[in-house]
């Protein structure tokens, strides 16, 4: 991608980045390419639980014998539009975290390029979808741009490790690991253990959908699926020197470590500054 002289340019970085890069260094590395400001996607994640949690406590409470699938990822919404047409109404309707992130940014940074920067080939085909998203590479684009212009990986004077803009959620940075979803969706009083199925990898997610066609699984409620081994993490973007092992370690590490020094930086990322948003997506 190009930077063009005089456009504003926002980076909405997906919270697998944790897996490959270092933070806070990544979002001074990413002022120094050309970007103006940097965002984490785990507002919109949030967004997006809360009006997942909506959604299905009104189909229980409504009796509805329903499995809802988790409509995050577009490679399984591609899979079951071409090969499961009849479970289109099962995908929960609501837009991903990069597509209800993009929705706070259009508000939050309205005269800005929003470039969507993740782990994922598919997420180019789900921002052209959208409308909302002007671009989208993968981290392993991303570093390629890095070694291009020359951006170093360490910076050594801590005055330029600049925190990520004005959005902030600790918890949801786990979303891109398989079960992310669910195990941050608070669901505690909806739903119990049992009736979630999480489960990642092509082979596992074919597996279930055509199960589910020929009458296997309906006694979930909700299953929480991703097609690539491992979840986000395993990602076709990703750079790839790291296993999944070591991937998933770095972003609970970060998650961690976000949740103790990160809280009083001034950031919030409450629902009131979204009240007027609508998340919904129709498939
Ligand atoms: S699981 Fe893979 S294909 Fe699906 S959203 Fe994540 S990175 Fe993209």
């Amino acid at each position: 991608m190009e930077f063009v002289k005089g456009q504003k340019y926002l980076c909405m970085l997906a919270p697998a980045f944790a897996a490959e890069f270092e933070y806070p260094e990544i979002v001074y590395r990413l002022r120094q390419l050309g970007f103006d400001d940097v965002v984490e996607l785990t507002f919109g994640a949030k967004m997006v639980n809360i009006a997942y949690y909506e959604l299905l406590k009104e189909s229980i409470e409504k009796g509805e014998k329903k499995t809802w699938i988790a409509s995050p990822c577009p490679t399984l919404v591609n899979m079951v539009r071409v090969k499961f047409p009849e479970l289109i109404p099962n995908l929960v309707p609501v837009l991903s975290p990069m597509g209800a992130m993009a929705l706070i940014c259009k508000k939050y940074y309205p005269d800005y390029k929003r470039v969507f920067v993740g782990p994922c080939i598919t997420k180019k085909l789900e921002g052209q979808e959208l409308g909302t998203i002007d671009e989208s590479i993968t981290f392993k684009e991303l570093n390629e741009l890095f070694k291009l212009h020359n951006i170093p990986e360490k910076v050594t004077d801590s005055k330029y490790c600049v925190t990520f803009e004005k959005f902030y959620n600790d918890y949801t940075k786990i979303y891109p690991i398989s079960g992310g979803l669910s195990s941050t969706l608070h669901y505690k009083n909806i739903l119990k253990e049992k009736d979630i199925l999480v489960t990642d990898g092509v082979a596992n997610v074919m597996k279930v959908l055509s199960g589910f066609k020929d009458g296997m699984y309906k006694d979930y409620k909700f299953l929480d699926i991703l097609t690539c081994a491992g979840g986000c993490i395993g990602g076709p973007g990703m750079i790839g020197e790291r296993s999944v092992k070591e991937r998933t370690k770095k972003i609970h590490e970060y998650r961690e470590f976000a949740s103790r020094y990160e809280q009083d930086l001034g950031r919030t990322g409450k629902k009131l500054m979204v009240e007027d948003i609508n998340f919904e997506r129709k498939f």
